[in-house]
């Protein structure tokens, strides 16, 4: 590749802190508020103009059950049941829906809480500067700083130009896991076959139409996307606009043109699902777009490798870790466009939805049991091998393709950020690394804090 040689120059460090979380997406944001809580002197950086990564520019606004399959223990607290209190508190901030007794949904994957995007932004806002944290939005990572083989600071670029942020400890929370494959960190791909990205868009319009999830699946070859066509809800307190998650991308998002390709297919494929309405449905020219989210919604690109990668079944026999740091029941979710939707539950059966609609269940298992109720998420697989001050937490740690199917969902990577910030503070109170802090002591200290560690 041609190349230039860009001068060297000094830049100024404008900041110089405990911990330094790297992405602001719900995980980041979780992290860094659990290091400022404890004391820390935290700093946060988001490239986007605000909190809360794809649930929030993304308007992917699902969080799911934090109870295990029962839907009686509940496993899952700590800042995401804040938020969802916190949320519930704004008019309008919150919708609940709870799975009727003999629903065909099944627990955990019924679609629990649906947050309003634009409130969580506002609350997570409050919630960083209520905790002290430093926050830097519209503030781009662009490369460590490494001495003597320590990471010692980050460049970052901003409307003020290119400067550098010194820490103690780092948190890798960007979900493509640029810092830690900046710092040599191994990086790897579950296979060809990417989870989709998806544009979200907001439409107004669409409870009016007849049976338009039938009509788009019809025309899943005109619009080039295939499984399930996606999701849609209506916008908490404004029932007649409708949040919609269904284009497809598939292409390596972590790659700058690639993800360029993907932002424009996905506006372009929700004008041709709204023409698709607007040709076959009687009310479909009333159909308005009101909004498209302003980032595309990545599922999936790269993992880094950790100290240990989570197998899948760790996840579908609900394997006990010593070093557990977080629990969730979701099942094994894998979308693959032209290969229908397949979800894997705890208790020995999975769904498989079928072209054109409708679904069969299989078992996976044929075996008594027991079956868990939930599974279990280990720190050490967030937890690099070589870099004494680096903590990886979102959809970049280390997974097998389907227990990342499983763990890829928020309400069990809000934990592994919470971990993340808990860790940290551990490891600067102990004067520890981050491989070597004492693992109880972690644990004692997210119980403290308001995780449920079992
Ligand atoms: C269409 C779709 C539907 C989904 N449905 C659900 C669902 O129903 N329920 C569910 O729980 N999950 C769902 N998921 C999965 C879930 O949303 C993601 O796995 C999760 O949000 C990832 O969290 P994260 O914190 O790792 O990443 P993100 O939320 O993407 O946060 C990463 C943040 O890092 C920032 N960043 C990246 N690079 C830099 C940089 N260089 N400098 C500064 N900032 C940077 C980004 O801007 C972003 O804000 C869905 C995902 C998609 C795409």
């Amino acid at each position: 590749m041609d190349s230039i040689r860009e001068p060297a120059r000094d830049i100024p460090v404008v900041e110089d802190v405990d911990v330094l979380v790297l992405g602001g997406g719900c995980t980041g944001v979780f992290a860094a508020l659990r290091a400022a809580r404890l004391g820390a002197k935290v700093a946060i950086v988001e490239q986007n103009n605000a909190f809360g990564g794809t649930a929030a520019n993304g308007f992917v606004c699902i969080w799911h059950e934090l109870t295990d399959t029962t839907y009686k223990k509940q496993i899952i607290s700590g800042l995401t049941e804040e938020v969802l209190d916190r949320l519930g508190r704004v008019p309008n901030g919150l919708r609940q829906r709870i799975a009727p007794e003999g629903s065909p949904f099944r627990a955990p994957y019924y679609s629990r809480y649906h947050l309003n995007t634009e409130e969580l932004k506002i609350e997570l806002d409050s919630m960083i500067l209520d905790a002290g944290i430093t926050p830097y939005l519209h503030t781009k990572y662009a490369a460590p700083f490494i001495r003597d083989g320590r990471l010692e600071a980050v460049v970052i670029e901003n409307r003020s130009g290119r400067s550098a942020i010194r820490a103690k400890f780092f948190v890798d929370a960007t979900a493509d896991g640029f810092l830690g494959a900046d710092c040599g960190m191994e990086t790897y791909y579950h296979d060809a076959h990417f989870q989709p990205a998806t544009t979200g868009a907001r439409v107004w319009g669409w409870n009016q139409l007849q049976d338009p999830n039938t009509v788009l699946r019809s025309e899943e070859n005109r619009l080039r996307i295939g499984g399930r066509a996606g999701w849609e809800l209506p916008m908490t307190g404004a029932e007649e606009i409708s949040t919609w998650c269904k284009s497809q991308f598939v292409g390596d998002c972590s790659d700058a043109k690639v993800l360029t390709r993907a932002e424009i297919s996905g506006r372009a494929q929700v004008r041709e699902m709204m023409n698709i309405l607007r040709e076959t449905d009687t009310h479909g020219k009333e159909l308005s777009l009101v909004a498209l989210s302003s980032i595309i919604g990545i599922r999936e690109t790269r993992q880094l490798k950790c100290t240990y990668q989570l197998k899948t079944d760790d996840v579908c026999y609900g394997r006990a870790f010593d070093d557990a740091i977080g629990y969730c029941a979701y099942p094994v979710d894998v979308h693959v466009p032209q290969i229908p939707t397949t979800f894997r539950y705890l208790d020995g059966t999975e769904q498989h939805g079928l072209p054109g609609g409708g679904v069969e269940w299989v078992r996976w298992r044929t075996d008594e049991g027991p079956y868990p109720t939930y599974w279990q998420i280990p720190y050490r697989c967030m937890l690099p091998g070589k870099i004494d001050n680096l903590l990886i937490c979102g959809r970049a740690i280390d997974t097998e393709k389907g227990a990342f199917g499983a763990a890829r969902v928020m309400i069990s990577l809000n934990q592994t950020g919470e971990a993340a910030g808990v860790a940290c503070y551990e490891a600067l109170s102990s004067g520890r690394t981050v491989q070597s802090i004492d693992i109880a002591a972690l644990r004692r200290r997210m119980k403290d804090g308001g995780s449920i560690i079992l």
